[in-house]
């Protein structure tokens, strides 16, 4: 036999052992990330015993190699923590803030919004970043592991790189004209101003050097001194190519200092004798995905076929989003009715709003204050969804002591701002154009504010033991695609990698509800049997990139990632079943 037959032999003999896959059921800890090297950082944490919370932090930092343009330290999150020993889930915000300068005018120009594309690629669009203390308080208070230690994995994927493959390749050229106005992004993404090719050998130094930094001085070495000082220079006085003029910021050194990442109560719901752990304000996630299973609580889905279930689950969904669209905010700066968008009762009257065989048109947000304290108050004006594009990566880590992390995180669109900190090899985020650019709204800028987020990390329990985490990408996709594969796996039964691969059905309160050609979901005998109710649908290519855990009643876990989407995801658990 010649000796490239035998290697091919030998590869696919092997190949089950090691290659990227999208479930896996075993012992041990167990991972699921969007990335293979990002899930093999977290397994080599958790065999060096570190536990959940040092993998994350590592699976984190390694997908900032890979996943550049979803994630990284110039951006923010939600953490959601179980611990094992003390039963208690912790939820960590590490949301970007608005700078000080920020006031309710500022995407204002002549009396009309600017230009979502003007504000983007600018410094004008770029928040405090909080990812490095969310990590911080992350492992000093819940991990094992120091900041260099965690590091190290994605140090060393960083240095050693990896080929561009058809899904980084696909995300940088998304960005080509946006990476293109910037000298620092174009060097590092950029090849004679085009994305860098299929197959290149991609290493990034840089940013080697800057976790080499984090390890060594700490959160400080971010937030303080050098560091602190080139990402204000960076939004401040972005490091445009010659002839290219964007809108610069005003950023302080006392607005990266004084960050907080603060440590919220969850959101806690019920559904079905599930109790269901989401995140708080400022991310309307937690609120939206429990009110629509509040919503859905009221129908028997178990005994109806899909189509029906499918159907109310639609219409709960647009119902639940008319509401966060007019009231969820951050709550630090606005009074936001949680209590009565999480009533049950309601819940009953939204519910009540259904047609069980016609699908209606948009939704108007009700009045949850009266079921707050009884107190009516005026509803906030109108305003229309702002676009929100499909971005960021979910990752989620157990460990064998039985801890748990659901964490997603962000820079906001791809490639964020597209302005990398010169020398530094990260890109700063958009965050602050989650704002809403016009008021009165509870979402308008505010110093020191946090922009409203969609993300969705969940936890879900039963009589106090794990059973699933789930959480996804997507901008405000991520409370349909944590509702919906909830819906399908609670509801329709299936197993969560099934659950979690099903075709995409986001509706946002919008006249048509997204679906994708990724999964040829038009003209399926699915669609056919949902328009009988009324539904149309506009097409996108795919719909996030979720990742999950199933914990099994035997003991085991099984990790759940992608198939498909996003390039395919990697999930591995410590002892294989
Ligand atoms: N900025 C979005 C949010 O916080 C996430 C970005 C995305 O997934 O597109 O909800």
């Amino acid at each position: 036999m010649n000796k490239p037959l035998i290697t091919t032999l030998i590869v696919f003999l092997i190949a089950p052992a090691w290659a990227k896959q999208p479930v896996a059921t075993g012992y041990g800890g167990a991972v699921a990330t969007i990335s293979d090297p990002a899930s093999k950082a977290a397994m080599r944490i958790l065999d060096a015993g570190g536990n959940a919370i040092d993998a994350s932090v590592a699976a984190a930092a390694a997908l900032g190699v890979t996943d550049p343009f979803s994630c990284g330290i110039g951006g923010g999150g939600f953490m959601l923590i179980y611990s094992a020993k003390d039963k208690k889930i912790i939820s960590i915000d590490s949301r970007e803030t608005a700078p000080a300068y920020f006031n309710p005018q500022i995407y204002q120009k002549e009396g009309k919004d600017m230009e979502w594309n003007d504000v983007v690629p600018s410094g004008i669009s770029v928040g405090v970043p909080g990812t490095v203390r969310g990590w911080h308080e992350a492992l000093t208070r819940y991990g094992s592991m120091n900041m260099a230690q965690v590091l190290q994995p994605a140090i060393q994927i960083a240095e050693s790189g990896f080929k561009v493959d058809a899904n980084f390749y696909r995300i940088n050229k998304v960005n080509e004209a946006k990476f293109a106005r910037f000298s620092s992004s174009s060097a590092l993404y950029l090849k004679d101003g085009k994305a860098l090719e299929l197959g290149t050998h991609f290493r990034n130094p840089d940013l080697a050097a800057t976790y080499r930094a984090l390890g060594k001085g700490g959160v400080k070495a971010f937030y303080e001194g050098a560091l602190a000082r080139q990402i204000m220079q960076a939004v401040n006085q972005p490091p445009v190519q010659p002839g290219v003029s964007v809108l610069t910021g005003q950023m302080s050194l006392a607005d990266l200092k004084d960050y907080e990442a603060r440590l919220r109560q969850p959101i806690h719901s019920t559904y079905r004798g599930l109790d269901l752990y989401g995140m708080a304000m400022p991310s309307s996630g937690g609120i939206a995905v429990a009110e629509a299973l509040n919503i859905l609580e009221g129908f028997d889905l178990k005994s109806m076929p899909r189509e029906q279930v499918e159907h109310l689950y639609i219409e709960a969904v647009k119902l639940a989003f008319a509401d966060r669209n007019a009231y969820v905010a951050d709550g630090e700066y606005t009074d936001v009715p949680k209590t009565g968008l999480l009533s049950k009762i309601y819940a009953a009257e939204r519910a009540k709003l259904i047609d069980m065989k016609q699908s209606h048109g948009k939704a108007s947000e009700g009045d949850p204050f009266l079921f707050q304290d009884n107190q009516h108050r005026p509803l906030p004006a109108k305003v229309s969804l702002i676009t929100e594009p499909a971005h960021t990566t979910h990752l989620t880590v157990s460990d064998k002591e039985g801890n748990i992390v659901a964490y997603t995180f962000t820079i906001e669109d791809w490639g964020g701002s597209g302005i990398v900190v010169p020398g530094k090899g990260f890109l700063l985020n958009n965050e602050m154009t989650d704002f809403n650019f016009k008021g009165p709204h509870p979402n308008v800028p505010e110093a020191g504010k946090r922009p409203r987020s969609s993300m969705s990390p969940t936890l879900a329990f039963k009589n106090g033991k794990p059973v699933f985490s789930i959480g996804s990408p997507g901008g405000s996709t991520i409370i349909t695609t944590v509702l919906q594969t909830i819906v399908n796996h609670v509801d329709l039964g299936m197993p969560l990698g099934d659950a979690l691969a099903a075709p995409r059905l986001s509706q946002r309160n919008g006249d048509k509800t997204q679906v994708e050609t990724l999964l040829k979901f038009v003209g399926s005998p699915q669609a056919k049997a949902l328009e009988q109710f009324g539904h149309q649908w506009s097409e996108t290519d795919q719909i996030g990139a979720a990742n999950g855990l199933q914990f099994n009643s035997d003991g085991s876990t099984t990790a759940v990632s992608e198939p498909l989407r996003h390039g395919g995801g990697s999930a591995i658990v410590q002892r294989p079943q």
